[in-house]
C-alpha cells in the first residue's frame, strides 16, 4: 500500500471545535479488516488482517488494544463502553460487545470501529463530550439505530453534533424487491430511490442523513461514494456476491485521544449502559 494511499483517508481532527477526536474510514488500499469473511476462517486470527487493522488505527492515533469491535447483528441496539472494554473483538468476532450494532463513550482512550462493505458507516461526535461508531444497514435503519446513537450521545446541544457517514451503498445501486423498499420506506421515506438500471432501490445514506435530521443533528458530512460504484476502490458484498471483487470488509474508527488532565470522560454518566433493550 502506498503512502498516499493511507495519506488519502487519514483525518485532521473530526471538528475544529474538538482537536482531541480523530476519525477514518480505510479502503481497500488498507486491506480487510474482518476476521470473518473472505473465506480466512472464523476462529484463527489472520495475520493479515490484523496488519490492515493496526494501520487503520494509527491514523487516528490508536492500536489494537485500543480498539472496541461489536457483533453487528442489523438490530436497533446501543451499547455503552469504557475503559474496560478496550480491545474487545480485537481478536475475534467471538469477543466483541454482542449484540449491537452501536457503540458510545464518554472515556478518552477508546477506538470504536465499525465494520461495512454496502451498510452505512456512521461516527459520530459531540463535541466535548462523547463519541460514537454506528452501523446502519437495512435493518438497522428500520430499527432505528442511528437516533437512538443520538440519544445515547446524551449531548446538551444536539445542533453540535457532528455526524460524518462513510463509503456505503447507493439508491443508484442498492436494488432490493419492491416489497423490501417498500418496508423501508414505510419507516424513512427519504429511503425511496431507484436504480441507475431504473429499478426499485433503498438510498441507505439518505435515509440515514433524513433520521439525523429528524433526531436534530444537521451537521452532516459525506466522505465517500457509492461502495459497488466505487468498488474498485472500496470492499463491496454486492459486487462480490455479482462475482466481480473479492469480499472484505473496510472500516470506520473513532478515537478520542488521550489527554492527561484534560479528558471529557465522565460527563454523561447518565447516560445508561444500553440505551435501547
Ligand atoms: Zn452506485
Amino acid at each position: 500500500m502506498s503512502r498516499r494511499g493511507r495519506e488519502a483517508v487519514a483525518s485532521a481532527p473530526a471538528c475544529p471545535e474538538d482537536e482531541d477526536v480523530r476519525l477514518a474510514f480505510s479502503d481497500r488500499h488498507h486491506g480487510n479488516m474482518s476476521l470473518v469473511v473472505a473465506g480466512r476462517g472464523q476462529s484463527a486470527p489472520d495475520p493479515g488482517v490484523q496488519a490492515a487493522r493496526a494501520g487503520i488505527l494509527a491514523v487516528v492515533g490508536a492500536t489494537p488494544g485500543d480498539a472496541v469491535f461489536m457483533e453487528q447483528v442489523h438490530g436497533g441496539r446501543v451499547a455503552r463502553v469504557t475503559g474496560a472494554d478496550r480491545g474487545r473483538g480485537a481478536n475475534g468476532r467471538d469477543h466483541a460487545v454482542p449484540g449491537c450494532d452501536a457503540l458510545v463513550t464518554s472515556e478518552a482512550g477508546l477506538a470504536l470501529v465499525v465494520l461495512v462493505a454496502d451498510c452505512v458507516p456512521v461516527l459520530l461526535v459531540d463535541p466535548g463530550g462523547s463519541v460514537a461508531a454506528v452501523h446502519a444497514g437495512r435493518g438497522g435503519v428500520v430499527a432505528g439505530v442511528v437516533p437512538a446513537a443520538v440519544d445515547a450521545l446524551g449531548a446538551t446541544r444536539r445542533a453540535d453534533v457532528l455526524a460524518v457517514l462513510g463509503p456505503a451503498i447507493g439508491g443508484c445501486c442498492y436494488e432490493v424487491p419492491p416489497t423490501m423498499a417498500d418496508a423501508v420506506c414505510r419507516v424513512v421515506p427519504a429511503a425511496h430511490a431507484t436504480t441507475t438500471w431504473g429499478t426499485r432501490a433503498v438510498d441507505l445514506p439518505a435515509a440515514v442523513t433524513a433520521q439525523l435530521a429528524a433526531a436534530g443533528v444537521r451537521r452532516v458530512r459525506l466522505q465517500g461514494g457509492c461502495t459497488r460504484c466505487g468498488s474498485d476502490r472500496w470492499f463491496s458484498h454486492r459486487a462480490a456476491r455479482e462475482g466481480t471483487r473479492t469480499q472484505g470488509r473496510q472500516a470506520g474508527v473513532i478515537h478520542r485521544q488521550r489527554r492527561p488532565g484534560a479528558g471529557c470522560a465522565g460527563i454523561h454518566d447518565g447516560v445508561s449502559r444500553l440505551a435501547r433493550p
